[in-house]
Parts: structure tokens; sequence; C-alpha cells
């Protein structure tokens, strides 16, 4: 007999539930702002990735409800055939002139696009190095290929020297990290990392998706952050989803890359175009952050104060440079319960364990933005003390 869906749909489940991997999310009942409806409560978010407030900015929305009254709900088909709007191609160069790259290609996510550019850009006899706490779509980006894998040290450029040093190849060489970290909030070394890849000969291929916007003049990420924009051999991938508050991945820092890409990445040449409004929308944030440099002052300000204040408390936020500020409180179970209560407190943050970070290492991860106000922080503040101290993790 072959197992039946219930059976295997059920097992499943069951395994999920015993180790305590069962996710339950909760539900948003208003647009994702800094203060929102979640499960029928009023809160402070700090789960989102929305730093600049974009998600529900009206300037976004404008230029989204202006795309979608003239271009329509939907681009109609995939870019290869019939789904490339002007507006497409339009959005592409402002984002390549706002990256200072030759080029830059948009696709449906973030995820895709690492699935697409290193599936496409990587062959058999290729290296590529990857920094072992890359995120899962880079993991699954590289299964696609036949290139060599190898993992290095978490931001560690000798690590990262020595597996150059022992798997030489003729082929093409990548050394593959995030530019933020999205677990602990760390910047990759990009100025050492890059200076070992260029001594072997290796390109530097930095995701970018919690360093757009939030890091470099203007957001232009961290490889702009390092003062490395112009370099062809620094490729940039990133998301259209988080500080930009829509949806989309992008590609970018070498002019033939999106040429390459639109003939070979499955998902442009199997997977339909952005539809116009998402388009409108990220034309406008791209507009807004550098018309308006309130936005990024705010995260900073907001993120100084809110790292100061919780590690004045006594907390473990690890070191974390960027708005991503993880809370440490050792085991799975004491991070859920501690979510539970500060949810209870009215404040919506989530709690991470073993698998999604080390075991011992079980937190909170909170994301300060933009739009959150010093009440908002503060309220915030005040219901961890309450919780650290109930929990026994600040005294
Ligand atoms: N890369 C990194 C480092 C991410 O954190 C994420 C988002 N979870 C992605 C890629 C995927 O981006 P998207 O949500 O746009 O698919």
């Amino acid at each position: 007999m072959p197992t039946s869906l219930s059976a295997r749909l059920s097992a499943e489940l069951a395994g999920l539930r015993e180790s305590g991997l069962l996710i339950h999310p909760r539900v948003l009942d208003a647009a994702n702002r800094a203060r929102t409806r979640v499960d029928g409560r009023e809160v402070v978010n700090l789960a989102s990735n929305n730093y600049l407030g974009f998600a529900d900015h009206p300037v976004l929305k404008a230029k989204a409800a202006a795309y979608l009254e003239e271009w329509g709900a939907g681009a109609g088909a995939v870019r290869t055939i019939a789904g490339t709007l002007r507006i497409h191609e339009d959005f592409e160069e402002q984002l390549a002139e706002f990256k200072h790259t030759g080029s830059a290609l948009v696709l449906q996510s973030g995820f895709t696009t690492n699935q697409g550019v290193l599936g496409t850009l990587l062959k058999e006899g290729d290296l590529v190095v990857s920094d072992e706490l890359n995120h899962a779509s880079i993991i699954d980006g590289l299964r696609l290929t036949k290139a060599t894998k190898k993992v290095y040290r978490h931001a560690d450029p000798d690590d990262l020297e020595r597996l150059l040093r022992e798997n030489d190849t003729d082929g093409l060489k990548l050394v593959v990290t995030d530019g933020v970290f999205s677990m602990d909030g760390d910047v990759a070394p990009l100025d050492r990392l890059v200076e070992v890849a260029r001594r072997y000969g290796a390109v530097t291929y930095v995701d970018d998706a919690h360093g757009s916007g939030v890091l470099g003049e203007a957001g232009r990420g961290t490889v702009h952050h390092f003062g490395m924009a112009e370099a062809e051999d620094v490729l940039q991938v990133g998301t259209l989803s988080k500080a930009w508050g829509v949806v989309g991945g992008y590609a970018a820092g070498h002019a033939d890359l999106k040429q390459l890409m639109l003939n070979r990445a499955r998902p442009y040449l199997f997977s339909t175009a952005q539809p116009p409004a998402v388009v409108g929308a990220l034309s406008a944030a791209l507009e807004l952050v550098q018309s308006d440099p309130s936005f990024m002052e705010r995260l900073w300000d907001n993120t100084r104060f809110f790292k100061s204040e919780l590690a004045r408390l006594g907390f473990d936020t690890m070191g974390s440079e960027t708005p991503i500020t993880p809370v440490i409180f050792g085991e799975a179970e004491a991070a859920f319960e501690a979510s539970r209560r500060l949810f209870a407190e009215g404040i919506f943050a989530v709690g991470l364990g073993f698998p999604t970070v080390p075991r011992g290492k079980a937190r909170i991860r909170n994301i300060v933005t933009a739009e959150h106000t010093r009440d908002d922080l503060e309220q915030a503040l005040a219901a961890y003390a309450r919780v650290g101290r109930a929990l026994g993790t600040i005294s």
C-alpha cells in the first residue's frame, strides 16, 4: 500500500509538534505599521522588516494606485514573452542609477533572485564559498548548481582564504555572503572578504536583503557602505520586500548580468512579472528615500536608543550593529515564553529557537523601524524590563 496523503501530512505535523517546531503565525488585523492590531490586540510591532515604515506609506500607495489605474492589475505574462511593461524597464533603470551599477534586474522576490542568479551563474567546475550563516534562499540557490560548494566560518576571512587556497579551480570562483545577517544583525566584514576574494581571483556576491534601505548613503546598501559600489567583481542582490516596503528582489553589479539572467534565469523565464502597483510603489520608495533623509535618520536614532537602553537593562543583544536587535534568552522555551509575556503587555516580538538559531542562543528578534516613536520604544523597554526580571534573564 502506498503512503496515503493523510498519513503523510499527519506524521509530518506530529513530528513538528513533538519537536516544538510547529508554527502558528500570528495574524495582523490591520496594516503592517509600528503600531498595529495583532490577533485582536493593539500592539507595538517589533516583528516586521518594515525598516523605513514604507509598507503602508501614503506616497507609495498613491503611486501604486496610479500605476494600477494606468497599467492594470497584472503584468499579463512572464518578462520574456509579453510581460515586460515600460514601467518594469524604467524601474530597473532607476534602481541601477540608485545603486550606481551598470544594470539591475528585478525578480518576483528576494528568494527567487538568489535561486535565479546562483542557479544561472554557477556551473560544474566552478567554486562557491558561502558563509555558514547565509540565508536559506542562498542555500537553496546553491542546491541548483553543480559547482563545488564550501562553507566558511561565519564572517571569517581567514577561513575563507583557507578554502579558496585548498580548492583552486580554473572555473568561476564566487564568495557568497549576506550583507547584514538576519538573525544576529551583524554586518559582514566586506572589505576584508573582498580583499581575500580578489587575491584568489574570486567574485563576491552580497545578499543585501537587510542592508538595503538601512546602510550606505540613502540606503544604497552594504556594498556602498564599504565604498565598493562601482566594482564589477562585487555583485549585489537583495529584496524589495523589507526596507522598500513592497515585494520583489533585485540583482545588480555587472552591466551584462541582466542580459544573461533574462536569457537563462528560470524565475525570469517561467514566472510572471511583477504587477504594476508593486512597480509603482517601489519606484516611489526609491524617490522618497532620496528626497527625504529623515527616514534613515529616524531609523538609526531609534536603533541606537533601543539598543543602548536594552544593554543598560542588562540584556545581551549579541553586539548587533543594525536595526535587527536580538535579545538572548538561552533556551527556546524561555524565548517563546518571553514573547508570549511581551505580547500580553502589548509588544509584538517573535521568539526564535533551534534550528533557526543555534541551541542555547534562542532569542527574540526585534526590528526597530523609522516609524516607531520614542513612546513606542519606551513602552517596549518597560515591558522588556518586567518580563526579563520575571524570567530571571536580567536582575
Ligand atoms: N535573503 C535574505 C538574507 C533574507 O533575509 C530574505 C528574507 N527572509 C530573503 C533573502 C528573501 O527575500 P524575500 O522575502 O524578498 O523573498
